[in-house]
């Protein structure tokens, strides 16, 4: 069976990295979307728990429910229901019609749209947000912004930053008025939080630095980061073919002369993306993929039992033209996640 293992010494690594970006291991929130990036929701809560983090971030309410009891803190990036939740999730709110979708007492962060236009309310909403927020008996606990190219080496990244920190202002005067506190205050994932000179926010949001990659222009700021996660695949057979002879779908990979190879256990069902005759993988310097990717077949010139396919994803990121975040979210929760 073909399975994934994750490094902890690496994870812990790279935790270390970030607790020290962002002052404490309390300053750090780790975002566990889609199956932490992939990595397994419940393997990495249980390491982020051992390490000493507090803090988490998830899609919607199913998941924080998962990871209830390894968080204090649990933020919801985008889901609503009406129904009492437990007093450690704090909800966002992404549009104003969010607030009539929640039970009172809920606690809800607020997002700020300061320029992504994908989710959040405008900046000038603010203030008939929060008021209609206190109207419905909500607790306002934080709020937010997300930054749209933290990792790209331009100015945009700064005036979302000045738009966030006129929002702050206007923030504290509102709640002084209205005799509101200990409101959080968040804008940065991984790129953001090394671009910061001096990390001074309540917590950040920190998801792919955590699994050992940063996708960041920055050449003053190169975080010395660990990949946490490889993948696997163990041989089904082994055959030989005759020059001539084709293998796989499609027969497009021919054999130039007499070889030998073998069947492997993972394929596009396995959320391995389809490789081709053309876009092979080189997994080493004498592995490479042949032909096409079945759905839960894949052929390489080896006889080794077990195939290590990557350690690092970035190779196989470039090679379909995407990006780490896609190829490792990608990978099915069914595969066996194995902490080493
Ligand atoms: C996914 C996500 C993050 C984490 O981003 P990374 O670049 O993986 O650190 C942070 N904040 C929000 C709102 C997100 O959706």
């Amino acid at each position: 069976m073909s399975y994934i293992t994750i490094n902890k010494q690496n994870f812990f690594h790279n935790l270390d990295i970030c607790s020290k970006r962002a002052k404490c291991k309390e300053n750090v929130a780790i975002v566990l979307k889609d199956n932490a990036y992939g990595h397994g929701l419940l393997e990495i809560s249980s390491l982020a728990k051992e390490y000493g983090l507090t803090k988490a971030v998830v899609q919607n309410i199913q998941e924080a429910k998962k990871i209830q009891s390894y968080f204090e803190y649990i933020l919801i990036l985008a889901d609503t229901k009406k129904e009492s939740l437990s007093h450690s999730f704090h909800i966002t709110i992404n549009s104003i019609d969010d607030i009539e979708h929640l039970e009172e007492n809920t606690n809800i962060h607020i997002k700020i749209d300061t320029g992504m236009h994908r989710n959040g309310i405008a900046p000038n909403e603010l203030e008939s947000t929060i008021h209609k927020a206190i109207e419905q008996n909500l607790n306002i606990t934080g709020v937010f912004t997300h930054f749209k190219s933290a990792d790209i080496m331009s100015s945009v990244y700064f005036w979302q930053k000045s738009i966030f920190r006129d929002i702050k202002k206007n923030l504290s005067l509102i709640c002084e008025q209205l005799n509101i506190s200990e409101i959080k205050l968040h804008s940065c994932n991984s790129s953001a939080l090394f671009r910061e000179e001096n990390f001074s926010e309540d917590f950040c949001r920190i998801g792919l630095a955590a699994y050992g990659y940063v996708e960041n222009e920055n050449p003053l700021y190169i975080p010395d980061l660990k990949p946490v996660l490889s993948l696997n695949t163990q041989k089904l057979s082994s055959r030989t073919i005759k020059k001539g002879q084709s293998i796989g779908y499609g027969g497009n990979f021919v054999a130039s002369e007499d070889m030998t190879f073998s069947t492997y256990d993972i394929g596009y069902g396995d959320g391995f993306k389809r490789l081709s005759n053309e876009r092979y993988f080189q997994i080493n310097k004498k592995e490479r993929t042949l032909g096409n990717t079945s759905m839960d077949n894949m052929s390489i010139n080896s006889t080794r039992e077990e195939i290590s396919l990557f350690d690092d994803v970035r190779p196989l990121a470039k090679l379909h033209n995407t990006i780490s975040y896609e190829i490792l979210t990608s990978l099915n929760p069914s595969i066996k996640r194995v902490i080493v």
